[in-house]
């Protein structure tokens, strides 16, 4: 696995659906231990924190929407939503920045990996 760079909303929303699934089955393996109510309670208890912080996750991401800029692809002509100074295309995780200062270093790690 390399480190490829892909859009910070996507890996935040992508991050939140993880949490719901694993809130799910985290309580749905707590139902084999109806025999221990302890140790139920703690699966169910931990399946309902996960799916808790997935929650908050989402309302994490409705606000860093707010502070998104959208701009056109120019690799893949779609509108996407860039997060910070430097952040990849939600589409075709083509590496784009808000600063052309910023063009160099930073960049040049991620991009590397992506196509060397
Ligand atoms: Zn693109």
């Amino acid at each position: 696995m390399g480190a490829k760079y892909s859009n910070k909303i996507n890996k935040i929303r992508s991050f939140a659906l993880i949490l719901v699934f694993a809130g799910i089955i985290i309580m749905y393996l707590g139902l084999f231990f109806q025999t221990s109510p302890l140790l139920m309670t703690l699966f169910m208890l931990l399946g309902f924190l996960a799916i808790i912080a997935s929650t908050v996750t989402y309302f994490w991401i409705g606000m860093l929407s707010t502070k998104t800029v959208q701009v056109v692809c120019p690799n893949c002509e779609r509108t996407t939503k860039v997060l910070g100074r430097v952040d990849a295309c939600m589409y075709c995780d083509e590496p784009l920045t808000m600063d052309k200062s910023l063009e160099g270093k930073e960049f040049d790690e991620a991009y590397n990996h992506k196509k060397k």
